[in-house]
């Protein structure tokens, strides 16, 4: 919609640029928000639907563009081989830097990337084709015992019974919710949750915040999903273009 692009995140943490999901105009979301891509190396892809990669394919052109030389790491399902292929054989001529695609299959929460005071997770999703969400943790420098606080994003998924427990004790969890309870069966049919479903598993999981996002379309009124979500879990948030979360 002209008010709301498509999925893409920036985890700020220690220094290090973090994207999840690259949907459509994700550069020039970046560019508005005066977020640079010069300090861009990991870019996390939960799945291969449009909404959720099309902004990639200009994002690594331009940045080829700007004159980068240091590499890229995209952590993307195993088919996403095969669309880098094809993109670096018809528009790859200009590209002077490494992007290397990380495959992610597993069929549990496991470790894929691991920094001194930052790590990330990836674990499975339910949703109509292979997806995964990604937990980063930060250690938290100014406390007198450490403290690794973490974030979480979980899109596109229709709720699963093991979420809750993969999803522990996180600080900020982002869910999907593209639904409202009056289409909770479209919901499931289609692999996606309500709102009322992402508040449920940050309750049982017990998030410290949540932020939903992913809304369908036929809702020009976003806050009947937040009303839903706060009835189960009143810590609720709608993310809009350009929101920013902080966790200290
Ligand atoms: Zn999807
Ligand atoms: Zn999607």
């Amino acid at each position: 919609m002209v008010d709301r692009n498509q999925s893409a995140h920036a985890v700020r943490l220690h220094g290090r640029l973090f994207l999840i999901d690259c949907g459509e105009g994700a550069q020039v979301q970046l560019k508005r928000f005066g977020i640079s891509k010069a300090r861009l190396d990991n870019i996390l892809i939960s799945h291969l639907h449009g909404d959720h990669i099309f902004g990639i394919f200009g994002m690594l052109s331009t940045m080829a563009l700007d004159g980068r030389t240091a590499p890229v790491y995209i952590y993307a399902p195993r088919d996403f081989a095969s669309i880098l292929k094809f993109f670096m054989a018809h528009f790859g001529e200009g590209i002077k830097y490494e992007i290397t695609h990380i495959p992610l299959s597993m069929k549990e929460p496991q470790q894929i990337i691991s920094f001194p005071n930052c790590r990330v997770e990836a674990f499975p999703l339910r949703h109509k084709i292979d997806c995964f969400g990604f937990r980063i943790y930060g250690r938290m420098a100014r406390l007198p015992e450490e403290r690794w606080a973490s974030i979480a994003y979980v899109s596109d998924t229709a709720v699963f019974p093991e979420e809750s427990e993969w999803l522990k004790g996180t600080d900020l969890l982002y869910h999907e919710a593209t639904f409202a309870d009056e289409h909770s069966d479209l919901a499931h049919r289609m692999f996606h949750s309500t709102a009322r479903e992402a508040a449920q598993v940050a309750a049982a999981s017990g998030a410290g915040k949540l932020v939903i996002g992913h809304y369908s379309s036929r809702y020009p009124d976003l806050n009947l999903l937040r009303v839903q979500a706060r009835e189960v879990f009143p810590e609720t948030y709608l993310s809009s273009e350009g929101s920013v979360f902080e966790i200290k």
